[in-house]
């Protein structure tokens, strides 16, 4: 509707998809460990109750999106849709390897998340698909998301990230928003850290490897300057919410 709006599209059909009831559902499946969420299904729905249980950080990244009345309408299918840079649930699909689910009239196809975006607002979704749900693995590990606006609340993040602890494949996954063209997964960072914490021990990270961690992360990221902030402020921001994130994930 903002594109429409401003004259950048003049679309000639319009689908009020919020009417798809199916859209607006989710399912856990304890077997292959996976929640599969529906498009439609608004963002009010995963901050609390069992997919925030299971998926903590997508929960925290729900609470952060807009006021109450656009967590009420706002769904992760517009956000892929959109496919903005600083989407709030969009780093924490990166950091879980998300899968997208695509349907069309006559066939449907599963797209990894690092795949479907793009570039900026853009997305390999193809002409007649609809994005139906995404599925996300359930780990066992620490995961939270952290984000920085230019106020508290109702505020399009400045820097956003994810990190997610998998114990079970002994792996931490960072994943940044707003700090780059799409979401920045930081990938050498997080070889980095593999060889340095032993995720099964409880031992705190030294000061010096957080302070690395966070400044490895910053080299990692891609910012530009805007109306929002400084390329050099979005740098400081990830590699503060980085540390802070770990900080947080290596105290349980
Ligand atoms: C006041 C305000 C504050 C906001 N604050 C935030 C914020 O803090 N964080 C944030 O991330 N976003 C924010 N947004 C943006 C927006 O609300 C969210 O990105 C939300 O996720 C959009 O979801 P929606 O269901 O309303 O999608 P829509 O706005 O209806 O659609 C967005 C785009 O996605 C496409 N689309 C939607 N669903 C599908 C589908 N199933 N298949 C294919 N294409 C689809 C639409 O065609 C459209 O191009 C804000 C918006 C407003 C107006």
């Amino acid at each position: 509707m903002v594109e429409i709006n401003f004259n950048h599209r003049q679309p000639t059909d319009v689908i009020a998809l919020r009417l798809i009831d199916e859209l607006r559902t989710f399912q856990i499946d304890q077997d292959s460990k996976q929640v599969t969420i529906g498009a439609g299904l608004p963002y009010q729905s995963m901050e609390h109750g069992e997919i925030a249980n299971l998926l903590p950080a997508l929960a925290q990244a729900a609470r952060t999106v807009g006021s109450p009345q656009i967590r009420a309408t706002g769904s992760i299918g517009g956000n892929l849709g959109t496919c903005s840079p600083a989407g709030d649930a969009l780093p924490v699909l990166s950091a879980l390897n998300a899968t997208v689910n695509l349907q069309k009239s006559d066939s449907a196809r599963f797209v990894s998340i690092h795949d479907f975006m793009v570039g900026v607002k853009r997305n390999s979704r193809q002409p007649g698909e609809i994005i139906v749900s995404t599925t996300l693995p359930i780990v066992s590990g620490w995961q939270g998301y952290a984000k920085v606006g230019v106020r508290n609340a109702m505020v399009i993040s400045v820097a956003s990230c994810c990190l997610v602890v998998d114990r079970a494949n002994g792996a931490i996954s960072v994943a940044l928003g707003a700090v780059g063209p799409t979401i920045v997964r930081c990938r050498e960072t997080e070889a980095w850290l593999a060889t340095k914490i032993d995720l099964k021990s409880k031992s705190t990270v030294a000061p010096k490897l957080l302070q690395e961690f966070g400044d490895r992360i910053a080299k990692e990221s891609k910012p530009i300057d805007d109306h929002r902030s400084t390329a050099a402020y979005r740098r400081h921001a990830v590699a503060v919410l980085s540390r802070r994130l770990l900080t947080r994930a290596n105290a349980q």
